[in-house]
């Protein structure tokens, strides 16, 4: 069977005219940009925005005016803004499907619900309780500070999780837990206890204890970063909060910390592998 294969202008990226006698695919992100328009190429452009047979482009630019080696020079400058070839498409498709990956969300309360909405959006799927140890992400909500159990589940599965944690002045979103690659949250409570000595005695306290509900305002505003954050890890894309945390106050001002590994931590992560500078920690984001 011979496939024919057909060319055609992705709709994603809009033409549009620089100047008489260029052309520009895409806008805030420009794919491709074609100069010396001819009139043989706006044959071609034509066609090619319906879509057509390589040999039925060639044969078009052709009998307007322009040669092999012109037109061939032309669709390598286009090739970025031309959608893949089908078999392509159905390899890329393929493959997503083949690595879906599904999210735990651990706690309650407004936020948690909310997150379950936006990942649906998202179309991420949100595993329930009796899966939870199938997720290729947990995130925990929570408010003050965590029972160590709960994050100690994740740490002991090496299932990567990310903790929100809220109190009377905001939230805290991060770090990104990588088990045995990155600062785990006992890490982040030793480091703690180091600035203020007194806060193992408050944190015993705060176990039981809930502030005032957040705010809806600064729900959204969580979630959003959290999906966001949990979209990205799925992808594969960099951790951004690999080592970092952000508090987020309740008009919305981020700031970003930093954490290191503690050497008094048995979490298994090389003191030194994901540590950075203290004095780096606490600037604005
Ligand atoms: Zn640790």
């Amino acid at each position: 069977m011979i496939v024919r294969m057909i060319l055609k202008l992705n709709p994603e990226h809009p033409l549009v005219w620089r100047s008489p006698d260029t052309i520009q695919l895409g806008i805030d992100r420009p794919v491709a940009v074609v100069d010396r328009v001819t009139p043989a190429i706006e044959v071609m452009l034509f066609a090619l925005q319906a879509g057509v047979p390589r040999s039925g482009l060639y044969m078009l630019g052709e009998e307007a005016g322009a040669d092999h080696s012109t037109i061939t020079a032309f669709l390598k400058q286009l090739r970025p803004a031309l959608v893949a070839p089908a078999h392509e498409r159905h390899h890329a498709i393929e493959a997503a499907r083949a690595i879906v990956k599904s999210v735990h969300i651990d706690g309650a309360g407004q936020s948690a619900n909310r997150l379950r909405g936006a990942l649906g959006e998202l179309g991420i799927p949100v595993c329930p309780d009796g899966e939870a140890d199938e997720a290729d992400l947990v995130v925990l909500f929570g408010y003050y500070v965590f029972d160590p159990e709960r994050h100690r589940r994740w740490l002991r599965r090496d299932i990567p999780h990310l903790p929100v944690l809220f109190g009377d002045n905001g939230a805290r979103i991060g770090p990104m837990v990588e088990p045995g690659d990155s600062p785990c949250l006992f890490c982040v409570e030793l480091e703690r206890a180091d600035t203020d000595p007194a806060w193992p005695a408050i944190a015993a306290q705060l176990l039981t204890r809930h502030p005032p509900a957040e705010s809806v305002r600064l729900s959204l505003d969580v979630v959003a970063r959290v999906a966001a954050l949990v979209d990205d890890h799925l992808a594969g894309r960099t951790n951004r909060l690999r080592a970092h945390s952000l508090g987020v106050d309740p008009n919305g001002h981020v700031t970003r910390h930093v954490h290191r590994v503690h050497e008094r931590c048995g979490c298994g992560v090389l003191p030194g592998l994901a540590t950075l500078t203290p004095d780096s920690s606490r600037r604005s984001a």
